[in-house]
């Protein structure tokens, strides 16, 4: 139960990896969470460094996909904005829909990468998917309520996970 909550890396927030990191892992597809993760969930649509971040990893070979738990309304307005594809409603922590949508596009697992700001949905997701991840800081203080639900947990997780020195930074890969 444990071990599902430890996640492979950690970062302050997407913004700072660089993408050498994504090339020694030989990561070709960025599975990125939506709210709190790449824009706050207030934001409609895809802010600048977003669109930046976007454009800087395609050069490097390097596909966004969004992954988000999200609706579909919400999630299918930003990622069309943004020009990359997603996953809506995926039901994280359980992996079943995010790994039946990977195997449609012909995308295996050893070449992507999920990064997201929620140990008990994004980390546990993945963990159980046996997919890479980063977990990353809150981007904004505010949280939509499921989410503000998901911090009683979340919040004592990170702390053990800390005191433990089980979140590892980026950098050190
Ligand atoms: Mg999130």
């Amino acid at each position: 139960m444990w071990k599902r909550f430890v996640p492979f890396a950690h970062a302050q927030s997407i913004f700072e990896i660089d993408v050498s990191f994504y090339k020694k892992l030989g990561v070709k597809f960025l599975l990125l969470d939506l709210d709190n993760t790449l824009d706050s969930y207030k934001t409609e649509l895809p802010s600048k460094r977003v669109v930046e971040l976007k454009e800087d990893l395609l050069m490097e070979g390097i596909e966004i996909i969004i992954t988000s738990n999200n609706t579909g309304k919400r999630v299918t307005k930003y990622a069309k904005a943004l020009g990359v594809r997603f996953m809506s409603k995926l039901a994280k922590p359980f992996s079943k829909r995010l790994l039946k949508k990977l195997k449609a596009m012909k995308i295996h697992l050893d070449e992507v990468i999920l990064i997201g700001d929620q140990i008990v949905t994004d980390i546990s997701c993945a963990n159980g998917a046996k997919i890479k991840n980063v977990l990353t800081e809150k981007l904004v203080p505010e949280d939509q309520p499921t989410t503000r639900f998901n911090r009683l947990f979340d919040n004592p997780l990170r702390k053990k996970l800390n005191k433990k020195h089980l979140l590892k930074d980026w950098r050190e890969f």
